[in-house]
């Protein structure tokens, strides 16, 4: 009999397929075939694990207090020992040889023989040791996942219907999973709005995230239903259900086809309202999928991710590079880039300082760059020299008090005027503006607006904040919600002044790439879109069969609910 086990979708779609669980260790591992000329290197990468990994537990065991309990040190040494043993730190460097494969899954295959070995053993106190042998190597794991390297030719090693079962995908994980072919993913962590799930909606692939407990409940190889749209996971359909679940595959296929028929039709609605659809990017060769999907301007370049996966930080001339790449490539167009945004759930090795004890309510966004002046001025000189070859923004994240906007102004004068003593070209009519994610930001937008161009609503942060829940948090998961009366007073408020006061304003949150919501925020008065690039055209079909003619009356009538559970109804009505 099939079980339905419930999430959080994640990203729309359907995919039937085989479980792959990514391991059992608390790293999630995945499996990929290396080519030969980076086989070498690997080894070293290996290597060089075990011995950070040796200095690790040495450094714990030469620090140890004298008043500590003695099996400290015994444990300790146990693990420095289990290290030691070519088991563990020898042989996974023959089956990086022979299979071709990542060190993770070179030492995860060992470790499963050396478990198995465990398992035969009678006397208990040996028996107990395979919780340590998993510590070792979930220490190995987590030093590898700090020398992670992108293998830019690396496939995963399964077919195209598998489907990637993890315990968690950091963001950076994700960035690595962009050129990998599987069919759907499931993580027990996250939340609709968490930055893997919307590197997951990158991908294109159906995903469910917020199931606490899948990797436990799902087997390997175990045939599943993953809807995406729904955010459930069907185990070990039946005939009727796999036959429903084809026909809704196959026409979800069709409707994807069907809709590259509008992509080079402009955005206007039926009473001729042209409406402007952006794509958010991570990288700058994601421009590609936005013109692809019909759009041609970027709203959000999340500037960061060039910060993620490295050791230290990205040099001026490097962040140049980037930046340049995409205001060539959008030929003229605008390309908004929003400074650097780490300090939550994005956090590069080479950040130190820690996250705080609350990280969303702690040093992170504007805040941090603004204490961290060095790195600011960098990304400012380097987002300035681009602006002299195409049509750069720049966007600060996560305000909360015009005081912030007055001194990133004051960074960005700086920084024109050390270029200009040098001489070195920039566009000195750059447009700056910021993002409205905290409830205090929406609130005084219209004071944010005496200093800035533009705004844009990031509702990711702008619900999170509003509801007090945390969006990577899946124990709360189900109390994010979009459609709650206060963010929509918000949304309402921030988009309806801005208009007054003849100002930009965009959204370019996950809810602005969420078809069911295009008609309401179109009857608030939004003009600009700007979304994942695989929402653009379902977005843009909305926009051309719409007449706005009575859809602001509409939107007041849902801005009346004070119910949240009546908010959905009513927001159904709009789009039959
Ligand atoms: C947002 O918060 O809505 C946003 C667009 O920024 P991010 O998702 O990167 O936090
Ligand atoms: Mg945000």
């Amino acid at each position: 009999m099939s079980i339905t086990l419930r999430g959080v979708a994640g990203a729309g779609g359907i995919a039937i397929g085989h479980v792959h669980l990514v391991s059992e260790t608390t790293v999630d591992v995945v499996h990929l075939v290396l080519p030969e000329e980076e086989i070498f290197s690997e080894i070293n990468r290996f290597d060089s694990a075990i011995r950070e990994t040796r200095t690790q537990l040495e450094m714990l065991w030469g620090s140890i207090p004298d008043n500590a309990p003695a099996e400290l040190g015994s444990f300790l040494s146990l693990h420095i020992m289990l290290l030691n043993d070519p088991a563990l730190s020898r042989d996974p460097r023959t089956l990086i040889e022979e299979q071709r494969c990542n060190a993770e899954w070179a030492l995860m295959q060992q470790l499963e023989v050396l478990l198995a070995q465990f398992d035969e053993i009678e006397e208990d106190y040996l028996r107990e040791r395979r919780a340590d042998v998993i510590q070792v190597a979930d220490r190995i794991l987590k030093v590898l996942a700090g020398h992670s390297v992108v293998h830019s030719h690396a496939q995963l090693a399964t077919d195209v219907d598998t489907i990637l079962v993890a315990h968690d995908l950091s963001p950076a994980d994700m960035v690595q999973y962009k050129d990998i072919e599987f069919a759907a993913f499931v993580t027990d962590a996250g939340g609709a709005t968490s930055h893997t799930a919307i590197l997951a909606r990158s991908l294109g692939i159906p995903s469910v995230v917020a199931m606490h407990n899948a990797r436990e409940m799902l087997k390997e190889g175990e045939l599943v239903i993953v809807d995406g749209t729904q955010g459930i996971v069907i185990v070990e359909p039946d005939e009727t259900e796999l036959a429903h679940y084809r026909q809704l595959h196959a026409d979800w296929a069709q409707k994807k086809i069907s809709l590259t028929k509008i992509r080079t039709e402009a955005a206007v609605t039926m009473d001729g309202v042209a409406i402007e659809l952006m794509g958010n990017i991570e990288l700058p060769q994601d421009v590609a999928e936005v013109h692809e999907n019909g759009g041609s301007a970027v709203g959000l370049f999340r500037s960061e991710f060039l910060f993620l996966s490295r050791d230290d930080l990205p040099t001026e001339e490097e962040q140049l590079e980037a930046y340049k790449a995409v205001a060539e490539a959008l030929k003229g167009q605008p390309v908004t880039i929003r400074t650097l945004d780490i300090g939550t759930d994005k956090i590069p090795r080479w950040f130190e300082r820690g996250t705080g004890i609350n990280p969303a309510l702690g040093l992170c966004g504007v805040r941090l760059t603004l204490a961290q002046p060095h790195i600011f001025q960098t990304q400012l000189r380097a987002l300035l020299r681009a602006s002299a070859f195409g049509k750069i923004q720049i966007m600060f994240p996560l305000l909360s008090e015009t005081r912030q906007i007055r001194q990133c102004l004051q960074h960005v004068e700086l920084a024109k005027q050390s270029l200009r003593e040098e001489n070195i070209a920039f566009d000195e009519d750059i447009k700056i503006g910021g993002m409205v994610e905290i409830p205090a930001a929406a609130i005084n937008v219209a004071g944010f607006l005496k200093h800035l161009s533009f705004v844009s609503i990031g509702t990711n942060d702008l619900v999170q904040y509003t509801l007090g829940v945390d969006r990577g948090d899946d124990q709360v998961a189900h109390l994010y919600n979009p459609a709650h009366p206060a963010v929509l007073h918000l949304l309402a408020h921030v988009i309806r002044t801005a208009n007054r006061m003849g100002k930009e304003v965009s959204v370019c949150g996950e809810l602005a790439g969420d078809p069911r919501f295009t008609r309401l925020l179109l009857g608030l008065g939004l003009k600009r879109f700007s979304m994942h690039p695989s929402s653009l055209l379902a977005v843009k079909e909305v926009v051309r069969t719409t007449d706005t003619g009575t859809l602001e009356a509409s939107a007041d009538q849902i801005l009346a609910i004070d119910d949240e559970d009546q908010v959905l109804p009513l927001l159904d009505t709009l789009n039959v």
